[in-house]
């Protein structure tokens, strides 16, 4: 197998003054060969900085043509490529440039004011690059940075066990973990994508969905290149631009979380030519049976979903276009040369991988597969319990019906998932708990038609006339929590239900919801 720097690069060669990027929000349209030299110059640039292999290289950026060069350029180096999720507030992005020991980080102009921040709690970073005009004091121009340099490509050996990639999850227990994945690894996804979407180089790829998130980044951005297909990359996704620039750019393949695909539905859709459009990849969350059905009338395209997770790099199931109707709602079967198990569940232990359950009981996804992480960086405990007997799990709950068909039911650990990004209610619950006129506080996911979930703070307060703008203020001064964890719904109740034991029933704060909601 080639590295994916290599993989780049054959496909360079292949297809060298094929269209391979084009990035609307800056003009700019690149051939391979031409968005090779790029890669080379910042590759050599890098180098020259004192950056090479091992070193972490992190992006604090949206979806932008400077993203996808950085990434290709510290693969071809032997650089381990973190791509930090753009909405995180100022202290988040200090743990994990810590955490991962990053020595640069690449950043624009919406990113600026987080890292500005975050500078001073991350001595060890010796490198800031800015993508756009008006450089910061304390940074460089990206594009300066390498304009001097060769465009031959860098001469370093990487090989396939070579890290690749360290990319954040949230964290159920509050920190990031920095999920740690091979380039053999990525290789591998990729030709299981290239086969399950039936890829071609001259498929034309959208990358409208956040490229710093799994499933855009490793189940359709990766593969495409190495089929030599061209990608349409958005700055971030606004549903009408989507839709327009599937029209203006003959896009063939994209992918949307449900909520995404959702905001389409609602727009004019069928004043776009969308005829391009053959297949659309959905998952990271689940889709209404409806709602599968609505795309399928809506966009004239076939549709294809992945359940999975960061770990396992992405995509765990596949659910195939000529079984949405039939199975609608269900997550498919396990992806090729992966191994996928329902176990019981067992109270504060991992679940026995042998421990299978009876068709249509409810009980734990567990996973194996090729493109497993290598585990999480620097916290062996929480790796071994992860991986537990060479099986990862992944507190989903699942029942697999008599055909065979997995249907993820709910999250163990209650995570809220809120227009596609991860919200673990205990991140929010901690900044709550250092409030002073707060005495208890749980926080849950509440049904939502544009978001999915919003997230719902059951508060009980030490005083009467506690607001929900007061607490709505103290989170924004506090600046712990980007803003698309702050609750949406304040719910202020004089107690919260608890076992014996004392621990919070949340399955039963919707009892405490007024009446008058369904
Ligand atoms: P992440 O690590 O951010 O990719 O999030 C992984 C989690 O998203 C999984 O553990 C599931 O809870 C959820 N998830 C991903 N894909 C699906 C899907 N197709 N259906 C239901 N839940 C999903
Ligand atoms: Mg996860």
């Amino acid at each position: 197998y080639p590295t994916i720097g290599k993989m780049f690069e054959l496909t360079v060669d292949k297809y060298p003054e094929r269209q391979a990027l084009v990035y609307p929000a800056k003009g700019q349209s690149w051939s391979y060969r031409e968005w090779d030299e790029r890669v080379n110059k910042l590759g050599h640039a890098l180098i020259a900085s004192g950056i090479g292999k091992g070193d972490v290289v992190s992006v604090f950026l949206f979806n932008t043509s400077e993203f996808v060069t950085t990434l290709f350029a510290a693969a071809k180096i032997g650089a381990v490529f973190n791509p930090i999720n753009f909405r995180l507030a100022a202290s988040e992005l200090a743990y994990i440039l810590k955490d991962s020991g990053s020595k640069a980080v690449v950043f624009e102009r919406a990113t600026a004011e987080q890292v500005r921040v975050a500078k001073v709690q991350v001595p060890g970073l010796q490198l800031y690059l800015y993508v756009d005009e008006t450089v910061p004091e304390f940074a460089q121009s990206f594009y300066d940075f390498f304009a001097e340099f060769p465009s031959e490509r860098p001469d370093v050996e990487v090989k396939q066990d070579d890290w690749y990639i360290m990319m954040y999850t949230s964290g159920t227990t509050g920190q990031p973990k920095g999920v740690i994945h091979r380039h053999r690894d990525m290789v591998e996804q990729n030709m299981v994508m290239i086969s399950d979407q039936k890829l071609t180089c001259h498929d034309r790829g959208l990358c409208a969905a956040p490229l710093n998130h799994s499933a855009e980044l490793h189940c359709l951005f990766l593969p495409r290149v190495h089929i030599g297909a061209c990608n349409v990359i958005l700055h971030h996704f606004d549903p009408q631009q989507v839709l327009s620039a599937i029209e203006q750019n003959k896009i063939s393949v994209m992918f949307g979380a449900p909520t995404m695909l959702n905001m389409l539905l609602q727009l004019n859709y069928q004043e776009f030519d969308l005829s391009s459009l053959r297949l659309i990849g959905y998952g990271g969350a689940a889709m209404a049976p409806a709602m599968v059905l609505k795309c399928h009338e809506a966009f004239g395209a076939e549709l294809i979903q992945y359940y999975g997770m960061t770990e396992l790099g992405p995509a765990v199931t596949v659910l195939y276009p000529n079984e949405q109707m039939a199975q609608a709602g269900a997550a498919g079967k396990a992806l090729l040369n992966h191994e996928v198990r329902v176990v019981r569940v067992r109270e504060g232990v991992p679940s026995e991988p042998d421990d299978v359950v009876k068709p249509g009981e409810v009980g734990e996804v567990i996973v194996k597969g090729p493109c497993m992480m290598v585990g999480y960086h620097n916290r062996p405990e929480t790796t071994e319990k992860a991986l537990y007997k060479g099986w990862y799990h992944s507190s989903d709950l699942a029942k697999i019906d008599e055909e065979g068909y997995i249907w993820i039911t709910d999250r163990a650990d209650d995570l809220i998932i809120s227009g596609a990004e991860n919200i673990y209610p205990r991140e929010v619950e901690d900044v709550f708990y250092s409030h002073p006129d707060i005495v208890e506080v749980a926080v849950r996911g509440l049904p939502d038609n544009k978001w999915g979930k919003i997230v719902a703070a059951f508060v009980v307060p030490k005083r009467p006339g506690l607001t929900a703008e007061e607490l709505n203020e103290f989170l924004l001064r506090s600046d712990k929590l980007a803003a698309f964890k702050r609750p949406r719904r304040y719910v202020f109740c004089p107690a919260l239900p608890k076992t014996p034991s004392g621990k919070i029933q949340k399955f039963k704060l919707d009892e405490l919801l007024p009446e008058t909601e369904e």
